[in-house]
């Protein structure tokens, strides 16, 4: 198995991950330097171009 190089950024979202805005189920992961932040469909949209502009890789379903 390779589990070695499967990181955090890489770990598919799940059920049990919640957006760090409203606890709603998470659709998004946004990368960044110093750290990694779960959105739902609404707060990705509505964060989406701050998120970019600060360097974040987006990824998952709402991605
Ligand atoms: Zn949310």
């Amino acid at each position: 198995m390779d589990t070695e190089r499967t990181t955090l950024a890489h770990r598919p979202l799940t059920r049990a991950d919640r957006c760090d805005r409203c606890s709603a189920a998470a659709q998004a992961r946004a990368v960044l330097p110093h750290g990694e932040l779960l959105f739902c469909g609404h707060h990705l949209r509505a964060h989406r171009a701050p998120l970019l502009a600060a360097g974040a890789v987006l990824d998952g379903p709402a991605a």
